[in-house]
């Protein structure tokens, strides 16, 4: 079902919808080379507003360096871009920021190298999921994760953790898979070793018995700037923290309180992990962070008003 009212900002034209179409042999559908980014945006006193969105692109200028797309865009147009359709398109929560070789290519090398950047700003709720012939349920309050048992050829070497890439998400979404087929909500990955990454899309956090609050080390996951923003706050805060050092897979579900952060998730609770009930969820420290979160992205902590990008217009 289509979306009319939206458009999408591609190559400096806002788009109709139903037009931001893409052959079905592009270089990015066939080689899985579509670079993303993916950001929130907020009803704040001040008028809708973009959380962190010079992180986030330059988090996406990463992305785009890692799979070396020869992209011609400078910062400055990418944040102009987000902020164009945001302005362009009331009522959006999100901006999802992609950059993709458009044409039909014969080698895993394109002839036509021009990379595309597009800017959708829409209501993912609203315009795409509630659209569904069977919309889905709406997610749960807290969640039982599956740690997956066996890593799915993912391999650090050959696709770096930092590079949001389309390529980068078919190993988790077989993880992810196999979580729901066995009565699971979401999936956590393991990395080389066995300790604990991420999930498909959200990093995770746990506190453990002494109180500490840990996150799986930088190299390990994507660098998620909700990750990062709940480590600056708890540290704001004075929590006791540690993420530079590796946490095993069998840590989680000896925790006090677990959460996963993500620009979707926020700061969501873990419920359980492998069937094993974890003693609060919320725990109150998962509760203090995520209502610490939802403050300052509403705009109601002039602390990080820094943190809020006001579209104007
Ligand atoms: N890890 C992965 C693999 C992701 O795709 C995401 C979502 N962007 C995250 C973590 C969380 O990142 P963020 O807080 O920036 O949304």
């Amino acid at each position: 079902m289509s979306s009319p009212e939206r458009t999408i900002w591609i190559d400096g034209r806002l788009a109709p919808w139903d037009e931001a179409t893409l052959h079905v042999l592009a270089h990015s559908v066939a080689r899985g080379s579509l670079v993303f980014d993916y950001m929130s945006v907020h009803e704040t006193p001040g008028g809708p507003a973009v959380f962190r969105v010079d992180d986030h692109v330059s988090r996406f200028l990463t992305s785009v360096e890692l799979v070396g797309l020869p992209l011609e865009r400078t910062a400055a147009e990418l944040r102009e871009a987000c902020l164009a359709s945001v302005r362009a398109n009331p009522g959006a929560k999100v901006v999802k920021l992609q950059a993709y070789l458009a044409s039909i290519e014969v080698d895993v090398i394109p002839v036509d190298t021009h990379v595309t950047v597009a800017a959708a700003a829409y209501d993912p709720w609203r315009d795409v999921l509630q659209r569904k012939a069977i919309p889905p349920a709406r997610p749960p309050a807290t969640l039982r994760i599956w740690i997956e048992k066996e890593r799915h050829q993912r391999r650090p070497d050959i696709l770096h953790p930092h590079a949001k890439v389309a390529a980068n998400y078919t190993s988790p979404m077989a993880a992810k898979w196999a979580a729901r087929r066995q009565g699971y909500d979401e999936v956590l990955l393991t990395d080389d070793e066995g300790n604990l990454a991420e999930g498909p899309t959200t990093n995770v956090f746990l506190v453990d018995r002494d109180g500490v609050l840990r996150t799986p080390p930088e190299q390990s996951v994507l660098l998620g700037i909700t990750r990062r923003s709940i480590l600056e706050i708890a540290r704001t805060d004075g929590f006791r923290v540690v993420d530079e050092v590796s946490v095993p897979a069998a840590a989680l579900a000896e925790s006090s309180e677990a959460f996963l952060t993500g620009t979707t998730a926020g700061v969501w609770p873990i419920a359980s992990v492998d069937g094993h009930e974890l003693p609060a969820a919320p725990g109150p420290i998962s509760e203090a962070l995520g209502k610490r979160f939802s403050e300052i992205t509403g705009g109601r902590d002039p602390a990080f008003a820094h943190w809020l990008t006001h579209v104007g217009g």
